[in-house]
């Protein structure tokens, strides 16, 4: 399994802390990117989208995955399991140095995401 923590940097023109309406962590805010299998290396067609409030259970043992989703080529199972508490607003001072803030981590198993898009950021 991988982890992998999507970082954003915008250039920021008198505002700060850019981030999710209800903060790094809003349950509602959706992120899509496409996925790219680790088996046979193929990229999903369509974006995929996540939220934190969108969960489903565990095929087998206990817990809740993000997403699950089967390769259309090889049908192997992948999913996608949130870690909320990693992100942090991005500032003006971040901006300006031209780095990057960190918004949400991801657990990948099966998968690679691949081609972020950030949607729905309200400022
Ligand atoms: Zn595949």
């Amino acid at each position: 399994m991988v982890k992998f923590l999507l970082q954003i940097t915008a250039e920021l023109e008198n505002l700060t802390d850019l981030q999710p309406q209800d903060g790094c962590d809003d349950p509602n805010f959706s992120y899509l990117f496409k996925l790219k299998c680790e088996r046979c290396g193929e990229v999903s067609q369509r974006e995929t989208c996540v939220s934190l409030n969108e969960t489903v259970p565990l095929p087998v043992g206990k817990g809740t995955a993000n997403l699950i989703q089967k390769c259309k080529f090889c049908e192997r199972d992948g999913m996608i399991m949130m870690h909320p508490g990693r992100g942090k607003p991005l500032t003006q001072e971040t901006s300006e140095a031209r780095q990057f803030a960190p918004l949400m981590m991801f657990e990948c198993r099966g998968y690679e995401p691949v081609d972020y898009k950030l949607v729905d950021i309200l400022l």
